[in-house]
């Protein structure tokens, strides 16, 4: 009774809450953990596999990647995909989507809140991407982090799923006898950032770690006089490819992904480990990696028949430099339109793209170049500057800017600033319809 009233009233927070347009994730598990403290537990206890997902970076793209692999596959899930990973938010995923037939939960995990939902519920896999320094200030020293979480997991029988790559994440195997490793080959890429800032210390004894290979920061081949090293995984990146989109090979099969970003390949061989150890074939995860991309204009691709389409957001000179570097990487013929809008979220003051590198598109293969939003004409002009030798067309509508790529069948390179980036997306997203995206 207890449980009813938990999960009735907490859909009807939700539906409250989505009435005063708040996306309400939270909201639901908060009240219903006020009713029943035991809600999640109960709720968890109806599902065969739990599958956390923990780590600083590359959470969330992995658990994406994850559910959307299984949904691919007909496999229904509970997924806290709107990023609520801390004990509320999971509260509201499993209330708002359990059912009879939901076999599987996919939770995306945030790191410090790993000791409170333990004790709630025990997951029959976590997988941890890696642990980086960015966060020390919420957590102290990585290796007292690292330690705490051992210590919540310890002795429940829970399958870990390792980056044998990273000593922080490796160090983990203290807290089970069941251990499944993954990581990449040396050679596997060269990284963008492939340099090691600082000496990293063995997690078990403290000496200096030595490495044979670094993929970049501490994340590589190591070993340690003490015995503590790299172990050997089980699924294995051999080599990979951006171009700009991931072309990986894993345990020799060949993914062709429509996610960018070196990293992303991380993200991926842990989502891989994942999906082979809940039973997947590799064909049946070809058809998850090979449809995932991003939805969020964050070099997110589209396709139908034979016309492609990449947008990425490029707000500042850095973000523009990588936006046209992308279009280095795609082969063959490319058509871009690049807005330029000056609201007050953009920021009134244009000059920035006097600092992008606008003249590295002299060396790409471009039948024309569009140039939209309301500051236009200066996009125009910089282009002049930089000699680009291609049409320049201006065309102040962005809905009609991007529509025009359309007339062309060479691959569309939308990059738009800040404000205008919905309607950039919006028109994509009509003009490929039917089609992937
Ligand atoms: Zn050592």
């Amino acid at each position: 009774m207890r449980q009813w009233t938990a999960t009735h009233m907490a859909k009807l927070a939700r539906k409250a809450s989505i009435a005063v347009g708040k996306k309400g994730t939270d909201l639901p598990g908060q009240i219903a953990r006020r009713v029943d403290q035991n809600i999640l537990r109960k709720l968890s206890e109806q599902v065969d596999d739990i599958v956390f997902i923990s780590g600083t970076n590359g959470k969330t793209t992995t658990s994406n990647l994850i559910g959307h692999t299984l949904k691919a596959n007909q496999i229904k899930i509970i997924h806290n995909n709107e990023g609520a990973n801390m004990a509320a938010g999971i509260t509201s995923a499993f209330i708002m989507q359990i059912s009879k037939e939901t076999k599987i939960a996919i939770i995306e995990i945030d790191e410090g809140s790993i000791p409170r939902v333990l004790k709630e519920v025990t997951p029959s896999m976590m997988v941890f991407t890696n642990f980086f320094r960015d966060q020390m200030d919420r957590f102290g020293e990585i290796d007292i982090m690292v330690n705490n979480i051992a210590k919540s997991i310890s002795n429940k029988g829970i399958k870990l799923l390792l980056n044998a790559d990273d000593p922080f994440v490796s160090r983990l195997k203290i807290a089970s006898d069941s251990l499944v490793y993954y990581g990449m080959k040396a050679h596997a890429h060269e990284f963008e950032q492939s340099t090691m800032n600082e000496s990293k210390y063995c997690p078990n004894c403290g000496r200096l770690l030595q490495y044979d290979y670094i993929h970049y920061n501490q994340i590589g081949h190591y070993h340690c006089q003490c015995g503590f090293k790299r172990e050997d995984p089980t699924y294995e990146v051999s080599s990979f490819e951006v171009s700009p989109f991931l072309n990986m090979t894993i345990n020799n099969h060949l993914f062709n992904m429509k996610i960018a970003g070196d990293f992303n390949a991380y993200n991926a061989i842990a989502a891989y480990t994942v999906l082979r150890e809940l039973g997947l074939s590799d064909e049946s995860i070809e058809k998850g990696f090979e449809t995932y991309t991003s939805d969020n204009g964050r070099m997110q691709y589209f396709s139908k028949d034979n016309k492609e389409a990449m947008i990425n957001l490029a707000k500042n000179p850095a973000g523009m430099n990588a936006s046209l570097s992308v279009g280095e990487q795609i082969e063959g013929k490319k058509v871009y339109v690049i807005s330029l809008n000056d609201n007050a979220a953009d920021g009134r003051d244009t000059s920035w793209i006097y600092d992008a590198d606008f003249e590295k598109l002299s060396n790409q293969d471009i039948e024309a170049i569009i140039v939209t939003g309301t500051r236009a004409e200066e996009l125009q002009l910089r282009l002049k500057l930089a000699e680009v030798n291609v049409p320049i067309i201006v065309e102040k509508d962005i809905y009609k800017a991007t529509a025009q790529t359309m007339n062309y069948t060479s691959f569309t390179v939308a990059i738009p600033n800040y404000t205008s980036l919905a309607p950039m997306l919006e028109q994509l997203n009509r003009s490929f319809e039917g089609g992937q995206s």
